[in-house]
């Protein structure tokens, strides 16, 4: 088997996450389904993107830096655990934050509450704002060294090559996990909102050969479309091929042969738009919850896993008999969302 040397790497999550059976879900649908709960990677830094900034922080303080600053939509998870990642590290975090009207920002509640507690700086930016967030970051970063701080950028997402290898470490936990269940053909299912997921699960079925035992990875995108992602995620993983080349070892070899092909995304369930829900979804999302006491949020784990059962019930030849459903977290999302769920709770 391929071994590599992964990089740097500072301890802030709960590993290895476990994986569960969904036992009546399981029957309900007619296929067997898993979840990896990526959701308990801890309390406050719930979800995936503790993993990404694992690496992400252990680069900034190799580079000498005493404040991240990141972007992300207003009740952003990245950001959210990006503060408090920053709060347990003795750092500072600047979040730039995107809302319709930055002149009346939204109320401090789920993450947002989240992130003032971690006492995290807000700048609140228009839509528009954001197509330039990476120079406003850069302009934020450069105020801060003015005042005499060393500022380290993390993209939206933490979705980079750097942050990748949280999800390469991911896929080696489900490597071992699957393995104990047997081998069979199995897809790994993911909501994909920024790519840097879906970039380090795709780089670690290559390089863990997962296509010769029949294990593939499938994202259902939240937000853009297919080609979108298969581009940002192809983009993700050239770039850790040269940037780690030294790291891969044998596995370079399977990073590098990485193409379009190897970038599966069910398109199709974007729906309203981002962090918008239609009512059958927030449905599946209360249906999930009462079946077997897992909580999806609606702007990412529900939106999937609505997609998945879609995808299961209209072409069930698109997915294998085994899912493994990857819950990237978003618990904090549900309470922004209780007004819009309260007509699916009686
Ligand atoms: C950010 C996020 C995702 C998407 O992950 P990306 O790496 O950005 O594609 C999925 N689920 C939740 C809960 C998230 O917060």
């Amino acid at each position: 088997m391929a071994t590599w040397t992964e990089p740097e790497r500072i301890e802030l999550a709960r590993l290895s996450t476990p994986i569960q059976r969904l036992e009546r879900t399981s029957d309900a649908l007619g296929v067997e389904v898993w979840v990896k709960r990526d959701d308990l990677t801890g309390a406050e830094l719930s979800g995936n993107k503790v993993r990404k900034l694992e690496y992400l922080f252990a680069d900034a303080r190799a580079q000498g830096a005493d404040t991240v600053i990141t972007c992300g939509g207003q009740q952003s998870n990245h950001c959210r655990a990006t503060a408090m990642a920053a709060a347990r590290l003795g750092m500072s975090s600047h979040l730039l934050l995107r809302t319709s009207d930055p002149q009346s920002p939204p109320v401090t509640e789920g993450n947002i509450l989240l992130d003032k507690l971690a006492g995290a700086s807000i700048q609140w930016i228009s839509h528009a704002q954001y197509q330039r967030r990476s120079q406003l970051m850069s302009e934020a970063a450069d105020e801060l060294r003015k005042a005499g701080r060393t500022p380290y950028v993390i993209p939206e997402g933490g979705s980079n090559a750097v942050g990748a290898w949280g999800y390469v470490r991911c896929a080696e936990e489900l490597d071992v996990q699957l393995a104990e269940l047997g081998d069979e053909p199995t897809t790994v299912v993911y909501a994909c909102g920024s790519g840097g997921t879906g970039a380090g699960l795709v780089l670690g079925a290559a390089m863990l050969g997962w296509a010769n035992r029949g294990i593939r990875v499938a994202g259902i995108n939240v937000c853009d479309d297919r080609d979108y992602f298969v581009r940002v995620i192809g983009d993700i993983c050239r770039d850790v091929s040269q940037r780690y080349a030294g790291n891969l070892g044998d596995a370079a070899g399977a990073a590098k042969a990485i193409t379009d092909e190897s970038i599966d995304i069910v398109d199709g369930f974007v729906g309203l738009g981002y962090a918008k829900s239609r009512p059958e979804e927030l449905a599946v999302q209360v249906e999930l919850c009462r079946r077997e006491g897992l909580v999806v949020d609606p702007v990412y784990t529900g939106k999937a896993f609505y997609g998945l059962t879609r995808t299961l019930a209209t072409d069930p030849g698109r997915l294998t008999k085994r899912i493994v459903f990857l819950h990237t977290g978003g618990i904090y999302g549900v309470f922004p969302a209780a007004d819009q769920l309260a007509e699916h709770l009686r």
